[in-house]
């Protein structure tokens, strides 16, 4: 098992709270050395791939030279994307959030600081927004978009997480990007695009990722945005499969390629992939979940949305007061995902109906099913005497 950062396995899904100070660092990690000497797995850190040979089946990284492998998982995920702005460059307390030594880098200056700003309106901007608030930063919350998350949700969401997020204290600056930054005594001197400024002791930034594919390049390995694979989870090359992040598999559920960004997908992709490798041949069929805290309450989606399929149609239910949203998103008659803000009610429905295809003939109508009461666990039989 070969990684270039300097740590096991720790929890990215752990990094905001451990960022909001309330996990300690070490509950971050989820394996550590001793996990890997037991369990036989020669762990190398601080290693680099930088060649593989499908032909000749080897890797070659750095430090350590060329190993061959019978199979090989590629599970690279994606590196977060830099702020390209003026003064962005080498700018001190200017953090992106994917890695443990970001957060660490950002928990070490928190308490220097009293005025953060955030770009990015999506989930990583939103962690750190949220995570500046709760550690009492004056919070500015930049986003390029007209509302949080706006290829996913329309207009009445946006207002519900706009609520959530001043609920919560944060200043929110839409359709509002960095133009520049400047060093002023220690501080960053941030300039909006239109007409934001504010001398802040940090900047975070989450303008999302870029697949770390670029070691493939002219090696036949066929990829696109991440590593092509087919609904096995198996890519081009023999013996040679992709999983999590970096994946770009062939979703059996809606019938399509795309890459998912989440722990749960590459968990499961994991265990997956482990027993296709191991000489099973079974499809991966699940749907895909996110779910995180929204301030003081919470968001999931689930399936596909008009981020992946702009041609889904949509219907919405929403209540300002107390902040509940659901957007259900169809093709044709199908459900085939959905957004729930608040009350999570209904969440196990909305999966049930996507994964087993429903036909759907009036939309509103699953509104109702949402509300009905979820029934508990069927209790075993009891045995007679
Ligand atoms: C702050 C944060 C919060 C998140 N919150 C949630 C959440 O609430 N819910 C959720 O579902 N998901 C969340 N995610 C996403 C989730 O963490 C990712 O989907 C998951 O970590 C992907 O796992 P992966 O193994 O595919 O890739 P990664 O976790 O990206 O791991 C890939 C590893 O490969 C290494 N690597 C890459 N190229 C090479 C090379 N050539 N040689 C050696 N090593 C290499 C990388 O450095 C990295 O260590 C969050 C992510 C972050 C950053």
């Amino acid at each position: 098992m070969i990684d270039d950062e300097p740590y096991t396995l720790y929890n990215r899904v752990s990094l905001p709270r451990y960022l909001r100070g309330v996990l300690l660092e070490q509950r971050v990690y989820v394996r550590d050395m001793e996990w890997h000497t037991k369990n036989r797995i020669d762990l190398r850190l601080e290693t680099k791939v930088d060649q593989v040979n499908f032909d000749e089946k080897t890797v070659h990284m750095e430090p350590g030279g060329e190993i061959s492998y019978d199979r090989l998982l590629i599970a690279t995920g994606g590196r977060p994307n830099p702020l390209r702005a003026p003064g962005a460059e080498g700018a001190p307390y200017l953090f992106n959030f994917q890695y443990f030594d970001e957060a660490k880098g950002m928990v070490a200056r928190i308490p220097e600081s009293k005025v953060a700003v955030v770009l990015g309106g999506s989930f990583i901007g939103y962690e750190l927004t949220e995570a500046f608030a709760h550690r009492g930063l004056e919070t500015h919350w930049l986003m390029r978009g007209p509302w949080f998350l706006r290829r996913a949700l329309d207009l009445e969401g946006g207002k519900v997480i706009t609520l959530l997020a001043q609920d919560a204290g944060v200043h929110l600056h839409y359709d509002e990007a960095i133009d520049r930054l400047e060093r002023s005594n220690g501080q960053l001197k941030v300039i909006g695009t239109k007409g934001f400024t504010a001398t802040a002791d940090m900047v975070g930034v989450g303008l999302g990722l870029t697949m770390n594919i670029d070691i493939f390049e002219g090696t036949g390995l066929e990829t696109n945005v991440g590593v092509k694979t087919n609904e096995f989870l198996e890519t081009n090359m023999p013996d040679v499969w992709s999983a999590g992040d970096v994946a770009e598999f062939y979703d059996v559920v809606s019938q399509r390629h795309h890459r998912m960004g989440t722990w749960d997908n590459s968990l499961n992709h994991g265990r997956h992939v482990a027993k296709n490798m191991l000489g099973a041949k079974e499809p991966y069929i699940e749907v895909p979940t996110y779910a995180s805290g929204m301030f003081n309450s919470n968001i999931s989606v689930m399936g596909v949305t008009t981020e992946e399929e702009p041609d889904a149609e949509a219907v919405v239910e929403v209540e300002y007061e107390p902040r509940n949203y659901k957007r259900l998103f169809f093709l044709g008659d199908k459900l085939v995902g959905a957004i729930l803000v608040g009350k999570m009610k209904g969440r196990k429905k909305v999966l049930e109906l996507i994964s087993s295809r429903t036909p759907i003939e009036d939309r509103r109508k699953v509104f109702e099913l949402l509300a009905l009461p979820e029934l508990p666990p069927k209790a075993p039989a009891a045995t007679p005497e």
